[in-house]
């Protein structure tokens, strides 16, 4: 009955992990649920205000598809702060989340076959959306290279036919946030090979020292005209529902965008647009540092508990706010042990056994990965932990 390219994927690994949380809490079960893509925080007080003064003045209108002039406006100073460089308005366009802005330049660029890098693990919809546009995901292990792609290996995955690269750091989910050797490289061989970079840098705003974000097209500036960055507030205003994102490229790109978007979506929800450009006019960081300082405290308490676990190295945890399991040394036990094997295992069993749910890496094409989030309040973050740790050893 449906589509052929139907068979291609299926709902978002991730949704699938939250629904199997949320179903064990409706069966009774006392559940901590680390698999939130999101930070459990309260709305932005700049946010509501310039909600509710756009819902008084009555804003009820279609906007223009690609967003408000003034929300370009602003976007457009945002990322010229950010990248050292000048952006216009009109190389921006507001999107519903980054999903869409990443789902128009799936549209927009690939042609059938053109096949698209992506490093591995990866965020599940990379892929997916690769394959609506008729593309070929290519995905590249960086499991050996502690989670940042090695150029060789990049390298050694171009053909004729890749047209695009997947650039996302900090990383989800493996919260690896890419050196600046690595970015530089990168972006020299997306020049050198004429190809696109699709550069997601929806965590940019939680980075942990030592580690510095560094914008692709400020470090290569010879590659801005093949760069597509990709942001939103879902998680830096953590208005994930509201869905606002936005999309940075050349005019041309954008134009096609609007395109796409017109015969989609239309415009993002006005009033979320109005309220997010509230937000920016205010210039008001605390909300942003009041988030920074929660992930802070909640991922120093995190790698003190994780680092107690026996045989898994501690997650590296330098940006997002994602701890990041690699559970390979569970392959080896005992084979007469009824202990888990894969990361599979491993998320089905710590929801039955002790109510705690994460996210496994087959989600991100990686079966011996284990993804928890740490947005949640320090409290609950505390007890999954403390939970998942026994756990572990009582398996061991
Ligand atoms: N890109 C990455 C790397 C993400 O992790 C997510 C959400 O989890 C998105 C994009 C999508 O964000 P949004 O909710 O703004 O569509």
């Amino acid at each position: 009955m449906l589509a052929q390219r139907m068979s291609l994927f299926q709902t978002s690994g991730t949704s699938a992990a939250r629904a199997a949380a949320k179903k064990a809490a409706e069966a009774g079960k006392t559940v901590v649920d680390l698999t939130a893509g999101e930070i459990l925080s309260d709305l932005a007080p700049t946010v509501r205000a310039g909600a509710i003064a756009a819902i008084e003045q009555g804003i009820n209108r279609y906007t223009d598809t690609t967003g408000l002039p003034e929300l370009r406006e602003a976007l457009a100073r945002k990322v010229s702060l950010e990248t050292g460089q000048t952006w216009e308005p009109d190389e921006i366009a507001v999107t519903a989340g980054a999903k869409q802005a990443l789902f128009n330049v799936a549209m927009v660029l690939l042609n059938p076959g053109d096949e698209v890098i992506i490093p591995a693990p990866y965020w599940t919809t990379f892929p997916a959306q690769v394959l609506v546009a008729g593309g070929k995901p290519v995905t590249v292990d960086t499991r050996a290279s502690g989670y940042v792609p090695s150029i060789a290996d990049i390298e050694r995955a171009l053909t004729p036919a890749t047209r695009a690269i997947v650039v996302n750091t900090p990383n989800n989910p493996t919260g690896a946030v890419y050196d600046k050797h690595t970015l530089t490289a990168l972006g020299e061989l997306a020049v050198a090979r004429d190809l696109w970079i699709i550069f997601d840098e929806c965590y940019r705003d939680f980075v942990h020292a030592p580690h510095i974000h560094h914008p692709i097209v400020s470090l290569v500036p010879e590659a801005r005209s093949r760069t597509l960055i990709v942001n939103a507030f879902s998680k830096s205003l953590a208005l994930t529902g509201w869905r606002i994102g936005y999309l940075a490229a050349p005019k041309p790109v954008i134009s096609a965008v609007k395109a796409i978007q017109s015969h989609t979506t239309s415009n993002p929800n006005a009033i979320a647009q109005h309220a997010v450009l509230a937000h920016l006019d205010g210039g008001d960081a605390s909300f942003l540092n009041g988030l920074r300082a929660l992930l802070e405290k909640n991922r120093r308490l995190g790698m003190d508990i994780l680092s107690r676990l026996k045989s898994v190295p501690p997650p590296s945890a330098q940006g997002g706010f994602y701890f990041y399991l690699d559970l390979s040394s569970l392959a080896d036990v005992d084979a007469m042990s009824a202990a888990p094997r894969t990361a599979d295992d491993v998320v089905n069993a710590l929801l039955a056994e002790t109510g705690v749910a994460g996210v496994s890496g087959s989600a991100f094409g990686d079966p011996m990965g284990l993804r928890l989030s740490y947005g949640i309040t320090h409290d609950k973050l505390a007890l999954g932990l403390e939970r998942l740790v026994g756990t572990f050893a009582s398996w061991t």
